[in-house]
């Protein structure tokens, strides 16, 4: 029996991105696409996802102006695909608080939202500090941890304090503090009955690309080789790695980095009339393809 039918969703891209910024140490490799995807999760009678992307509009825009973001769609536009409103996601899993990830939590009016505590209380620390420091905001909109903190206010927050299982049946949330950033964590989906061999591991940006699973040459054994973006310690990042590919049942192939074009080689995909793919990792009992 398969619970949950899971989707990566790209929602924007980086045409030309420096492969330096996704691979520690990959200096002088030119670039390549870098998708911006969130991930669907719908079955056992609700809808949830991990991450929300960002909103084009504001502080959101002129980041991804920046980053040289390109094509972007609304939540509305994306999950129509797979025949899902914003307004039926009842859980979102944040995996981290930089903008391409949580910044469009107003696009989701009903979810309850799920944060590491440790995410939201470093981000204000780092929003407090002297200018000089301004390199570890790079990635994050001060208005996204703002908007984080009011849906507390809203009640529709949960900040978790280290790993928590059966958030949902068969979801766990997995810490991974002081890696990518200081609060980051990674969902696992145990998709089978009892077995870990249907374990997906949605790793949030604790991996980029299939390269920080198994390494950038094809002959040599494989090794873990963190993130080109991180706060934190890079042993803790490649520590997590191995966690991650152990809650997949040891399959690397598993563990999902959703800013790897390559999804497209191991999963059925399709792309849209926009340019954006949607990626199927799983179909519930009873779900219809939605890139056949
Ligand atoms: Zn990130």
């Amino acid at each position: 029996m398969t619970q949950y039918s899971i989707w990566v969703l790209e929602y924007a891209y980086v045409a030309n991105y420096h492969v330096s910024g996704i691979v520690y140490g990959a200096h002088n490799q030119g670039f390549r696409k870098l998708p911006y995807c969130y991930v669907l999760i719908k079955g056992n009678g609700t809808v949830a996802m991990v991450d929300v992307g960002y909103n084009e509009k504001d502080v959101g825009a002129e980041m991804a102006r920046k980053f040289n973001v390109e094509a972007w769609q609304s939540p509305a536009a994306i999950l129509a695909q797979c025949d899902v409103t914003p307004e039926q996601v009842e859980h979102v899993f944040l995996t981290h608080a930089h903008f391409d990830h949580m910044g469009n939590t107003d696009a989701f009016p009903q979810a309850k939202f799920y944060i590491q505590e440790k995410e939201v209380a470093k981000w204000v620390w780092a929003m407090a500090l002297d200018q000089r420091f301004r390199w570890l905001n790079l990635a994050t909109d001060p208005h996204d941890v703002l908007r984080v903190v009011d849906l507390a206010r809203q009640g529709r927050l949960v900040c978790l304090d280290g790993d928590r299982t059966d958030v949902l049946p068969g979801i766990d949330c997995r810490a991974a503090y002081d890696t990518h950033t200081w609060g980051s964590m990674f969902v696992t989906v145990r998709n089978g009955a009892g077995s870990r061999s249907d374990n997906w591991v949605l790793a949030g940006d604790l991996v980029y690309s299939f390269e920080n699973l198994v390494g950038q040459d094809p002959e040599a054994p494989p090794q873990y080789i963190p993130v080109g973006l991180g706060v934190g310690s890079q042993t803790n990042l490649i520590f997590t790695t191995d966690r991650m590919v152990q809650e997949g049942g040891g399959d690397v192939e598993r563990v999902i980095p959703i800013h790897e074009e390559g999804l497209r080689d191991r999963f059925p995909s399709r792309i849209n009339a926009n340019g954006l793919r949607i990626t199927e990792l799983a179909l519930a009992d009873g779900e219809r393809s939605r890139v056949a």
